[in-house]
């Protein structure tokens, strides 16, 4: 075989199992109505859950940065690439997240890689869930620590695990907040006791708990536990309910010190636009003035629990999974028929196929009725 048709071959393979993935384009990203291959549908399957990525007050902050300061930073942070905004918007993290310290990251995905790397080697033991986002089971590999990837939440498990790894051995424990494609919240406060009792450090991904979770500043579930420990480090992103884009880390100086020494992903590429900062600065302003859209949000979660009872889900975040197995395409696209956008999600991203529902302070209480009915039609068909 040729090279190409090695490649061809892998790709014939996948499409034959049903799991090519493709790029759906549309021209309206994020919002509660989009249009979508010229028609109009409700997209319950971005995560920009309080339409931030469309508010005025952002889009103003990123273009009067913009027309300022221009388009690229020229540079990475450590060679001439750290602007002011940089420097406010870890300020603004660090009063956001009550932290010492804050570094910002790219994307999500580059500052998990960045961040495990820096804080664990081959001498390090990392435990993280199964259930974490891909980006942390690739920063878990990269880093060439010894990995222990616990049964989803299986605290038990876990204290084993920690029990039987040697008390001077540098351990890290990894959860995401929020499970991003199954919505379930991790139990911070009894991770952070085991994390207390086996004297290991817990980096906490925030990436759908920032702006959602938190009574006060909805900063992220570790705020709801109320707890404020140097062994943690808080992560998130701005890509999500912030509307923006780029990541951020929080925590002791010294941990945030040691990912500016030792993070790749920080040192050698370049830094966040001053437009983008410009914006997640005027996303976190936001979020502290104004509580109607995490307000709404909250009610529209409540609302689809109240309707969707016969759907056998509850939500406990605006992430609902919906079980949907060899069927998930074909819902996928009859709810596209009947003008909802719902992603269906699939193996390897997922152990099980589902619907992935994702609600935003934008929807309104019809639209996500509208949804249950159509659902619920098909519960009865196909589900
Ligand atoms: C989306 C997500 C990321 C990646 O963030 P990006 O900014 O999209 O790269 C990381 N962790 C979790 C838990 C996520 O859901």
């Amino acid at each position: 075989m040729s090279l190409l048709e090695q490649y061809q071959a892998h790709l014939d393979f996948i499409q034959q199992q049903g799991l090519q993935r493709s790029c759906i384009t549309s021209n309206m990203l994020a919002g509660a109505s989009i249009e979508r291959d010229g028609q109009a549908v409700v997209d319950f399957c971005s995560n920009d859950y309080l339409g931030f990525s469309k508010h005025p007050k952002l889009l103003q902050a990123a273009q009067q940065a913009l027309s300022s300061y221009g388009l690229g930073t020229g540079g990475s942070r450590l060679i001439g690439g750290t602007h002011p905004l940089h420097v406010q918007l870890e300020k603004a993290v660090c009063h956001f997240k009550k932290t010492e310290a804050a570094l910002l990251f790219n994307t999500g995905y580059q500052g998990n890689l960045t961040v495990i790397t820096a804080l664990a080697d081959r001498h390090s033991v990392i435990y993280s869930d199964k259930l974490n986002h891909a980006s942390i089971v690739d920063g878990c590999l990269l880093s060439r620590a010894k990995i222990i990837r616990y049964p989803h939440l299986d605290l038990d498990f876990l204290e084993r695990a920690l029990q039987q790894t040697p008390s001077k051995t540098l351990k890290l424990i990894i959860t995401d907040s929020v499970f991003s494609m199954d919505g379930d919240i991790a139990p911070l406060k009894a991770l952070f006791a085991l994390a207390e009792r086996y004297d290991a450090l817990l980096l906490i991904d925030e990436a759908h708990g920032t702006g959602v979770f938190g009574q006060e500043k909805h900063s992220g579930v570790w705020e709801t536990t109320g707890l404020t420990s140097d062994r943690v480090l808080q992560f998130g992103t701005f890509s999500k309910a912030l509307g923006g884009f780029g990541a951020y880390l929080a925590g002791h100086s010294t941990l945030i010190e040691t990912c500016i020494q030792r993070g790749r992903g920080f040192i050698y590429s370049t830094s966040l636009p001053a437009s983008i900062c410009a914006a997640n600065l005027a996303a976190l302003q936001l979020l502290q003035v104004d509580k109607e859209p995490v307000e709404r949000l909250w009610q529209n979660i409540r609302h689809f629990n109240h309707h969707a009872e016969n759907l056998g889900v509850t939500a406990s975040s605006p992430i609902i999974p919906l079980p949907a197995k060899e069927n998930a395409m074909i819902l996928a696209q009859a709810l596209f028929e009947s003008g909802f956008f719902v992603q269906a999600i699939r193996p390897p991203t997922v152990p099980e196929a589902r619907l992935r529902i994702t609600l935003s302070a934008k929807h309104t209480f019809s639209q996500i009725e509208g949804l249950i009915a159509v659902l619920s039609l098909m519960t009865e068909s196909v589900l």
